[in-house]
């Protein structure tokens, strides 16, 4: 109890110097589809910025889930991975036609921001292709994925991940179908654009003109948020039931104890 408490101070002592905080949100924000107890206080008080591997959905849809819980937050305040691979390639006016391998949303959004974005049954005349959580990919796009690989059409990645977590059971992330690409084709060229790559993270700070040493990380995956955290040179604070420092319990101290 004694080392709980202390590692809460050193923390929130951390947490309170940082000119700007970055959280992830899946297992640290929201747990169990809950935003975490606290949160929505504390962030209410500070500035910070949402970075997230999610492929899943495009920042506005997010803004508004949490908008109607309560947090005073807007578009620039997040940084998806998903979302982030597309911006990508708008940014490198890339005109070319792209296999999309995302949801609907994603999809909507891509197409939405001009890029030239293949019918699924038109993969094989992809010039680029993006790879996002695309829980409707059949196994037969998949061989059409492992044939653009080989011929060495170049892949974007929204994240290494291999699961996010449900409330009963695991979904499977991005980082399956590039582990599977890269067995089949292990000369496939690709990058990743989410975390632990600092790309997305860079962008944030840039966006609000911070330095990582005056930034601190808040994340549940030292292997993704960790990781990027380090390699930027920024402080890491280690959100996990098993460590015995939760979500809640940091939101909770830290919105007791706002200044
Ligand atoms: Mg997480």
């Amino acid at each position: 109890m004694l080392y709980t408490e202390e590692k809460l101070k050193q923390y929130a002592e951390k947490i309170h110097q940082a000119k700007l905080i970055i959280s992830d949100i899946d297992g640290v924000v929201l747990v169990d589809r809950q935003i975490s107890p606290g949160a929505v206080e504390f962030f209410n008080c500070r500035p910070f910025v949402f970075l997230s591997n999610n492929s899943r959905f495009t920042v506005n849809s997010l803004a508004t889930y949490f908008r109607k819980r309560g947090l005073n937050i807007d578009n620039q305040h997040i940084f998806l991975a998903g979302v982030q691979s597309i911006n990508y390639l708008c940014s490198q006016n890339f005109d070319k036609p792209i296999a999309l391998s995302a949801n609907k949303e994603l999809k909507k959004f891509a197409q939405m921001q001009g890029l030239n974005i293949l019918d699924r049954g038109d993969w094989c005349k992809a010039q680029k292709v993006v790879l996002c959580s695309d829980s409707e990919l059949k196994f037969r796009e998949f061989e059409v994925l492992i044939n653009l690989a080989a011929r060495g059409v170049s892949f974007v990645c929204a994240n290494p991940d291999f699961t996010y977590p449900g409330e009963s059971h695991l979904y499977a992330e991005t980082g399956c179908v590039l582990a599977a690409l890269k067995s089949a084709v292990p000369t496939i060229r690709y990058q990743i654009m989410g975390k632990p790559e600092i790309t997305m993270l860079e962008l944030a700070l840039k966006k609000h003109r911070i330095e990582p040493q005056e930034a601190v990380f808040i994340g549940d995956n030292p292997k993704t948020d960790g990781l990027c955290a380090k390699k930027a040179g920024m402080d890491f604070v280690y959100v996990d039931i098993a460590t015995g420092i939760s979500p809640s319990m940091l939101f909770g101290y830290l919105a007791r104890n706002l200044r």
